[in-house]
């Protein structure tokens, strides 16, 4: 059955591969079931072995064509990422009405962020293609001339995850396409629906056959990609585990590779911060509790001072018991369901084991009383920054509160993380602020509120990755270098 924006129940039998649809080889589906009934949603095909070599066969076609997408003047590349961000832009509200009904994002937050950042990321790298410089000649150090290039890599092995599927895809495709490499996109099995709607737009921009592929499937799809002889580079988005296993294919295969992992960001909270107004108008829930918890680089730490610890501790109890939890697909909703009941089992895994290491319970902690993988939000005071539930992410609504005192004690807890992907810090005074997060060891802090933006780069450190995304200089990781000394 063709896939039909309007259908409840999306059933596709296609592929997109080589700038067509087409039938997948394997006969193996993916059902998607909604986390806020358990009822299933639609299936798309799963992407074999076989599939992914058409894939990764059309993308090299297309990469290795002498008149080619690698060859067109940037300025023309960017005219075509033009067309595909006008053809996502006129999907929007229906690209927000996927991704909710898939992985629990409310949909007001589908509205505003991943259902519409592709279009506003498409256009910025166009922007940015229109000034690459291919070919750049400088004095060389022992006096003669230098022509240095910048080329692109080749064929992009792109891998993401369900929390913010069509943001972590345009972080890796935008600068890959605005550089000219050619792009298979590997979608998690959770977030499909909008993978398809996402083909459905490439296709009406006409982009050149072969330039971008979707390949929806599970890790092994994602495994057979990592290693295909034909693929120049792998981007990934996803958990340090994960990661760690395709840093080490691509360390074998001397593959580039750039990881964006998992993270257990802390939120400074200074003496001077004003959180009921940070409360008041939504600033620290999406801070430190945004997408229903199921975002890389929220605040989970909470380090509060001594000074006003008991009254901070009411603001955060006051506001994860005031939080809407409901359907995705609710307006009204601000805090959905877990992605899928597993998901679900292992949040409240972590809240039993904060229970049991001896956290002070102040809000949440049980399943709201209705269907679907809810968890109310859940704030625990008085944790040991050595406990579990304040060490490893939990990627739901679970935020652990930890006293300091001193600035100086708060900024070595916060840094006291096997992780390294962001923070925030909270106060009236912006300089002090700014002082304390140029201490913070991680790719991205925010000043009252976390407000990633496209246009600077943002990556981990320590077990939250390799390279960074967003900003110009992510072309970098799509481009390989030539010195020619004339
Ligand atoms: P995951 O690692 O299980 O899966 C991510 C993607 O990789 C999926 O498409 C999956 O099918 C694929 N995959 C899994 N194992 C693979 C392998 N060995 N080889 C190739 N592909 C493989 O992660 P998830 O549960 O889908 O996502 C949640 C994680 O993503 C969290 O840890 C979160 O912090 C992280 N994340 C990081 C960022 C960031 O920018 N740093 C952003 C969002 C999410």
């Amino acid at each position: 059955m063709k896939a039909t924006s309007s259908s409840t129940d999306l059933n596709i039998d296609w592929l997109f591969i080589g700038g067509a649809r087409v039938s997948p080889r394997s006969a193996e589906r993916i059902t998607v079931t909604s986390p806020n009934t358990s009822a299933v949603i639609g299936s798309v095909p799963h992407s074999g072995v076989e599939d992914v070599d058409a894939a990764v066969g059309a993308a090299r076609a297309a990469f290795d064509d002498p008149e080619g997408w690698t060859k067109w003047a940037p300025a023309r590349r960017a005219r075509a990422m033009r067309r595909f961000a006008d053809s996502i832009e006129r999907r929007v509200p229906e690209f927000a009405r996927r991704i909710s009904s898939q992985n629990g994002m409310p949909l007001t937050t589908a509205l505003a962020t991943d259902g519409r950042t592709p279009v506003d990321v498409l256009r910025l790298f166009a922007d940015f293609a229109d000034q690459l410089v291919d070919d750049e000649e400088r004095r060389s150090f022992t006096g003669g001339r230098t022509v240095v290039r910048r080329l692109p890599l080749g064929v992009v092995g792109a891998i993401v995850p369900w929390n913010f599927p069509q943001t972590l895809a345009v972080f890796k495709y935008a600068p890959a396409l605005a550089v000219g490499c050619t792009v298979v996109l590997k979608p998690s099995p959770e977030t499909v629906l909008d993978a398809a709607l996402l083909a459905e737009a490439a296709e009406e921009a006409d982009l050149p056959a072969g330039v971008f592929n979707i390949v929806p499937g599970g890790p092994e799809t994602g495994k057979h990609l990592v290693s295909h002889p034909d693929v120049d580079k792998i981007a990934f988005t996803g958990s340090t585990e994960a990661g760690r296993s395709i840093g080490e294919a691509c360390g074998r295969l001397m593959r580039p590779v750039t990881l964006e992992l998992g993270g257990k960001s802390a939120a400074i909270v200074l003496d001077d911060a004003d959180l009921a107004e940070a409360a008041g108008d939504g600033r620290l829930a999406k801070a430190t509790m945004g997408n229903n918890g199921q975002t890389c680089h929220l605040s989970t730490r909470v380090l509060l001072p001594r000074s006003r610890y008991d009254e901070m501790v009411d603001v955060f109890a006051e506001l994860a018991g005031s939080l809407v939890v409901g359907d995705s697909l609710d307006p009204a909703t601000q805090v959905g369901p877990m992605v899928t009941s597993r998901h679900r089992d292992r949040v409240e895994s972590y809240i039993a084991m904060g229970h049991a290491e001896g956290a002070r319970l102040v809000a949440g902690g049980a399943r709201p009383d209705r269907r679907g993988w809810f968890v109310r939000p859940t704030v625990f005071a008085d944790v040991s920054n050595a406990s579990t539930i304040a060490r490893e992410e939990i990627f739901g609504p679970v935020l652990s509160l930890i006293p300091y005192d001193g600035v100086e004690e708060a900024v070595r807890i916060a840094n006291d993380s096997r992780y390294g992907l962001a923070g925030t810090v909270w106060t009236s005074d912006p300089e002090r602020g700014l002082d304390v997060a140029k201490q913070i060891v991680t790719g991205g802090v925010g000043l009252n509120g976390f407000r990633p933006d496209p246009a600077s780069p943002l990556g981990g450190t320590k077990d939250s990755g390799l390279g960074s995304e967003m900003g110009p200089e992510s072309m970098a990781h799509y481009q390989r270098f030539q010195s020619i000394y004339l």
